[in-house]
């Protein structure tokens, strides 16, 4: 029977003949991964996944949906965390993976540039980059599964914001898919343009709702010849903001990640997952995990950083650390840095948010939002961790022991609106490097000024009249 419908549904016979009938996918087995989000929030429905190889064939795919108004949901890794990846419940959209598009173009050491196509695994893009001795700084726990076209069009994050800037300061230059299925060929090379608008940044963070980026010219860096890395024990946020600019001012600006940690984050890692380890001993209640590299290699960073730490001891503001000794002991320092998101899903249900505000109002905005939450539900048990070097927390929220998951879980859109109305108060960020999604749709609209969603629904409008590219994602038409 469902063989009959789909042989009579003429746009499934249309994207079968551009793709061939292997990449267009109606098998529910095959579909039911690719419906429901990385944290199982937002269970949808879509008419079929399609999965072109090139970039004629994208285009020649949006043409077709197009013509019938149809949606289309761009999905790369599909390990977004706001729900942009996943279509709705109406079953009317198809899913566009770009798992096809895939190549790396080219790799230019000179012009320290490698052009790549959207479908690359982020972590393949790392390692043709360092097989040229360069470094592709992008880095993020998900990099052996997401895409570079997810990156770019969530504009990630991730641990080294500090020292090279986010997804967005990667990109020189963008092939684009329009919603018309016209190609945008943007693939410059340039370090210098200035010939107006810079309209590849309107699809980088523009989470599908603009276009479908088919490849990207991406700027490689030097690689670092020395990395220090060291698990420190900070008296409190204020003192590890304190023991950042030390760092900065005594490694020339070196510091490439500077995460922070709670205690109680490192109880949950070390309790629940495997090799994840507690370096220091005396059970400090935060930690910062550091990382400085570049240099020539001589050993001169590693003691900058030691050298720093050992003045900060005597200055009170660290009262323990731990400098990593080999590679093997910096893996496991990052592992117990990642095992803290795995931990928090052992303790039943958690609250999550991932804000910004200045790097200098960290302390004063953890003060303000844990004794809000803590006002808000006596018990709950707070993991806030992240990226201290800039300003992004993952202010997350376990729930209290034996707690009633669904009930604690239901608070959800309430703790986070009171979390976020003090993000607001520091001048900060709702969303600092996840995106918007499904999720903060309506959340987005409570803070930024009303002309500024009108620009973006005018942007929207003029790109995508018919409102068929990622409809109901970031924002409302
Ligand atoms: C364990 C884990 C750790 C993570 N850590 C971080 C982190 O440190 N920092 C961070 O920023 N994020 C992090 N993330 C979130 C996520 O990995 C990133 O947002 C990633 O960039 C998404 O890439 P993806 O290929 O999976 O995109 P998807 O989830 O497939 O898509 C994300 C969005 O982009 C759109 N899209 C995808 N490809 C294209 C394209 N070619 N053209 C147009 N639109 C497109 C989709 O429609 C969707 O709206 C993490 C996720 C997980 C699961």
């Amino acid at each position: 029977m469902n063989e009959i419908l789909e042989k009579s549904d003429p746009l499934l016979d249309r994207l079968k003949q551009v793709v061939g009938a292997g990449h267009v996918v109606t098998e529910a087995e095959a579909l039911a991964p690719r419906l429901i989000d990385w944290r199982k929030r937002y269970q949808g429905a879509a008419r079929c996944m399609v999965e072109p190889a090139t970039t004629a064939e994208v285009a020649a795919v949006v043409r077709a949906c197009a013509e019938t108004g149809t949606a289309i949901v761009p999905q790369g890794g599909h390990t977004g965390l706001v729900g942009g990846s996943t279509p709705f419940e109406d079953g009317r959209a198809v899913i566009l993976s770009t798992r096809r598009l895939n190549r790396i173009r080219d790799l230019d050491a000179a012009n320290n540039t490698i052009t790549v196509e959207a479908g690359c695994i982020l972590q393949h893009i790392q390692q043709a980059a360092d097989e040229a001795d360069r470094l592709f700084p992008l880095s993020l726990a998900a990099e052996g599964t997401c895409q570079i076209g997810g990156n770019l069009s969530t504009n990630a994050g991730g641990l080294n914001v500090l020292r090279y800037g986010n997804a967005r300061e990667q990109v020189l230059g963008l092939e684009v898919v329009l919603a018309d299925g016209q190609v945008w060929d943007g693939l410059r090379r340039l370090r210098k343009d200035n010939t107006g608008y810079d309209l590849k940044q309107l699809f980088i963070g523009a989470e599908g709702t603009l276009g479908i980026i088919t490849a990207a010219v991406l700027k490689l860096h030097p690689k670092p010849r020395e990395v220090a890395t060291a698990m420190v024990a900070v008296r409190d946020p204020a003192a590890a903001l304190d023991l950042l600019n030390e760092l900065q001012e005594a490694t020339a600006q070196s510091v490439v990640s500077f995460e922070l940690m709670p205690r109680l984050g490192i109880d949950l890692a070390v309790k629940h997952v495997a090799a994840a380890q507690d370096p220091l001993a005396n059970r400090p209640e935060w930690y910062a995990l550091v990382e400085v590299s570049g240099g020539s290699g001589d050993g001169d960073l590693k003691a900058a950083l030691e050298r720093t730490l050992m003045e900060a001891y005597e200055a009170g503001t660290v009262a323990d650390a731990a400098p990593a000794e080999n590679a093997a002991q910096r893996e496991a320092f990052w592992h117990l840095r990642e095992a803290i998101v795995e931990a928090q899903r052992h303790e039943g249900a958690s609250i999550k948010h991932d804000i910004a505000v200045p790097v200098s109002s960290v302390p004063a905005f953890l003060d303000r939002a844990l004794a809000k939450v803590r006002d808000m539900i006596p018990s709950v048990r707070p993991v806030p961790f992240g990226h201290l070097g800039d300003g992004n927390l993952h202010f997350n929220l376990t729930q209290p022991e034996d707690a009633d998951a669904d009930a604690f879980l239901a608070r959800w859109e309430e703790v986070n609106a009171a979390v976020h109305d003090i993000v607001h108060a520091f001048g900060g960020s709702i969303s600092a490097e996840h995106g918007v999604g499904r999720m903060k749709v309506g959340e987005i609209q409570r803070f930024k000024p009303p002309v500024e969603i009108e620009m973006m629904r005018a942007i929207k409008h003029t790109l995508d009249p018919q409102n068929i590219m990622n409809p109901g994602k970031v924002v409302e038409v």
